[in-house]
């Protein structure tokens, strides 16, 4: 796997000091959505004490801010967070940001890019690979809050045919498999509570609550939620993908 193409642009705040990684926490930015809010975390005008390890553009284009991933760390999980075992300091010592870049009101359209979803995903495929990592090392600012008060990447097409899981699985050579990881599988977002699911021809229940849920087991969840008598599903079929209770 090629490491993917990348502009440096070092941070202001950087502190050095790298236990290892263990992780790679997605986030988006919630400012204009443009370059800007590259700029903003290499170099904050209002003073915050912000940083983070790399950035992704609506136009795909990836900047890396962090200048030595294995020496340095950034600030951009350093606040009521959790993630295995460690807390606040602790996680951003330990683990790689990823700020995509996005609009606070998410008014853009579409809200990512193709580009950018695909460009975060080989950039995640590629980290995982180079610093030996599994896929459930992939988290979300979302799911490591302690506090209820992020909810990031909000709106980040994980799922579906040109989402996050496709491209890292296709770039990894196994574009069948796109499974969710299972830690991020225990926090969806908010704001895809009542998703669907396009049944393709391999498709089972099993597969389909593997996919979205990250157990198989589950898959009588999808069974009540579309009335189904059986576990016989069609392709084509178009089924609801209820929220995890
Ligand atoms: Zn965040």
């Amino acid at each position: 796997m090629d490491q993917p193409v990348w502009t440096e642009l070092q941070a202001k705040y950087i502190r050095d000091g790298r236990p290892s990684v263990v992780g790679i926490v997605l986030h988006d930015t919630a400012g204009s959505g443009t370059h800007s809010d590259t700029l903003y975390l290499a170099n904050p005008g209002d003073g915050r004490k912000v940083s983070v390890d790399f950035t992704v553009e609506r136009n795909g284009s990836v900047w890396k801010l962090n200048p030595d991933l294995m020496k340095l760390h950034c600030l951009h999980a350093g606040r009521a967070t959790r993630f295995k075992g460690l807390v606040n300091g602790a996680v951003t010592r330990a683990t790689i940001g990823i700020e995509i870049c996005q609009s606070a009101d998410l008014s853009l359209s579409p809200v990512y890019t193709d580009a950018q979803v695909s460009s975060t995903a080989l950039l995640c495929a590629w980290l995982v690979k180079r610093f030996k990592l599994t896929t459930s090392d992939i988290t979300t600012h979302r799911q490591i809050i302690t506090d209820g008060s992020r909810s990031d990447p909000r709106r980040f097409p994980f799922e579906g045919g040109a989402g996050f899981w496709q491209y890292y699985w296709t770039s990894m050579g196994k574009g069948e498999q796109h499974a969710v990881s299972a830690i991020m599988a225990k926090t969806p977002d908010p704001d895809l509570q009542q998703r669907t699911h396009n049944v393709a021809s391999r498709d089972t229940l099993a597969s389909i609550a593997k996919k979205y849920y990250g157990r198989a087991s589950l898959w009588p969840v999808i069974q009540k939620a579309n009335g189904l008598k059986s576990s016989i599903i069609v392709s084509g079929q178009v089924l609801i993908i209820p929220a995890k209770s």
